[in-house]
């Protein structure tokens, strides 16, 4: 029988990120996963991290001739339906092999003691004779083991395997997500028939098909991308009508990936007694371009912070002492995120046309929004940039045929977005509002979901 203070499930992104930091602060780590260690993020070729995040995590961040460095670039840009207004966002990209980096992320955290097993599913909780969890039971090689800890945290990606297996009077969420929740993507990997002519150097994202379209190392070869809500068919549905309207440089598919996102609202708590939910598993992802991995990092940092206050002198952390974790995400990027998400999905509920027009008079797309919102993930306008909006909007609906119920949609997302925000900014900071609290959310995502 082996003891831990801590025992991560999912040896990812998520896992080995907060491993390392726990390691760090010198509690006893382990962090285990179903998959051999090869292919951990092996279900995806690439992904693009915001380079800033590497120096505020501390993470060494890839440089060419690592093995995990694909690219890097300066800029995205942000397109119209029709594709003739680009708007640049000023923030650098580094792209990078996904399994190879988070071989990166785990070697980092082994550097502080932090300790692996792989092929090692989890199977489920042990409680104990208070019904509060003190381990858990995997499976390795056919051999089932009882590991022992304080804390067991779920790191096992959208599916929330671990969460999903408590039962409802542990007082978590513990159901899956709604596919209606779920960003599905299909990814194809292009091999450019012309790179000389077509070589990428930066992304582009187009809003309205939620698509989009970069380099990932090599100059004859690209990353498309299409995401819908509901189902992989809907993803490849908005990629057919992107591609009947946009030009894309000849080329041929090398391959095809699919994979999920959790898009809309997180879970309302992420913690009970002994268990915390990260990653995938408990928040979305940045409503603007899907980037998951530096999204959940800032929980991690909170995460850190609160459990070693709750664990402190061999303390078993309870789900009070582990609340200021919910309450400081959802004040901040919990916040933030669900103004965003209203915002967006608002504007962007009209035809091609007005996405069009909404572009060329920089109506809600303008460079500093749009980087304002990739960056601090907040519609940081300040007052000149409202008055300029609202001279826009009356332009646009004197001159050109921008629909009053476009107009609407937007200025319902606007409100429902200041609503949302606001009330996560009033998170309980203790469990017993909470319930008054969840009340009032499930009525604003309701109202969220008619936009
Ligand atoms: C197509 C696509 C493109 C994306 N591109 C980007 C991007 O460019 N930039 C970005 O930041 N984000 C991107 N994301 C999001 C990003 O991939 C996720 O946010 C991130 O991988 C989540 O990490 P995680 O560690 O929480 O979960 P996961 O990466 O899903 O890891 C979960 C781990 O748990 C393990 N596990 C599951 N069940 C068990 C069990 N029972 N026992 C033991 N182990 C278990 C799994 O094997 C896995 O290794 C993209 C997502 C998709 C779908």
């Amino acid at each position: 029988m082996r003891v831990f203070d801590i025992v991560i499930i999912g040896a990812d992104t998520s896992g080995a990120y907060f491993g390392r930091l726990m390691a760090e602060k010198g509690f006893s780590t382990l962090v285990i996963d179903s998959l051999p260690e090869n292919e951990i993020g092996a279900r995806q070729y690439c992904i693009h991290l915001d380079r800033s995040y590497f120096e505020e995590s501390g993470i060494p961040a890839p440089m060419l001739g690592d093995n995990d460095y694909l690219t890097s670039y300066e800029y995205n840009m942000n397109e119209s339906a029709y594709g003739h207004y680009p708007i640049k966002t000023n923030y650098p990209y580094i792209v990078m092999k996904f399994d190879k980096f988070s071989k990166r992320l785990r070697d980092w955290a082994r550097k502080v003691d932090c300790d692996f097993d792989f092929e090692t599913k989890f199977l489920e909780f042990i409680f104990d004779a208070r019904k509060k969890i003190c381990g858990i039971r995997v499976e390795k090689e056919g051999i089932v083991e009882e590991i022992y800890c304080k804390l067991v945290v779920d790191c096992t990606g959208i599916a929330g395997y671990a969460r999903c297996k408590l039962p409802d009077w542990y007082g978590i969420e513990n159901k899956p997500l709604d596919p209606e929740d779920i960003l599905f993507a299909n990814v194809e990997y292009f091999r450019l028939k012309r790179p000389e002519r077509d070589k990428l150097s930066y992304s582009t994202i187009y809003p309205y098909y939620k698509v989009w379209f970069g380099p990932i190392g090599e100059d004859d070869t690209a990353q498309f991308g299409a995401c819908a809500f509901g189902s992989y068919e809907n993803a490849i549905a908005k990629g057919e009508d992107f591609k009947q309207t946009i030009y894309l440089p000849p080329h041929d598919v090398d391959k095809i990936e699919q994979g999920m996102m959790p898009f809309r609202y997180s879970l309302y708590s992420f913690v009970a007694d002994g268990f915390l939910c990260l990653g995938d598993s408990a928040a979305i992802t940045k409503p603007y371009n899907g980037e998951g991995i530096t999204a959940t990092w800032n929980l991690c940092k909170i995460a850190a912070t609160y459990v070693t206050l709750a664990m402190k002198d061999g303390k078993y952390p309870t789900k009070e002492a582990l609340w200021p974790i919910n309450t400081k995400y959802s004040r901040g990027q919990g916040a933030d995120f669900a103004e965003l998400l209203a915002l967006t999905k608002g504007a962007l509920n009209c035809s091609k046309e007005e996405n069009e027009l909404e572009f060329k008079h920089g109506f809600g797309y303008e460079e500093s929004i749009l980087t304002s919102m990739n960056v601090h993930f907040a519609n940081k306008m300040n007052i000149r940039q409202k008055i300029a909006q609202f001279w826009k909007i009356a332009f646009i609906l004197y001159f050109e045929k921008l629909s009053k119920q476009t107009i609407k949609n937007s200025y319902r997302g606007y409100i429902i977005g200041k609503k949302a925000k606001s009330l996560y900014k009033k998170y309980p900071k203790k469990p017993k509002h909470f319930a008054k609290w969840c009340q009032k959310a499930d009525k604003l995502w309701a109202k969220y979901r008619t936009l």
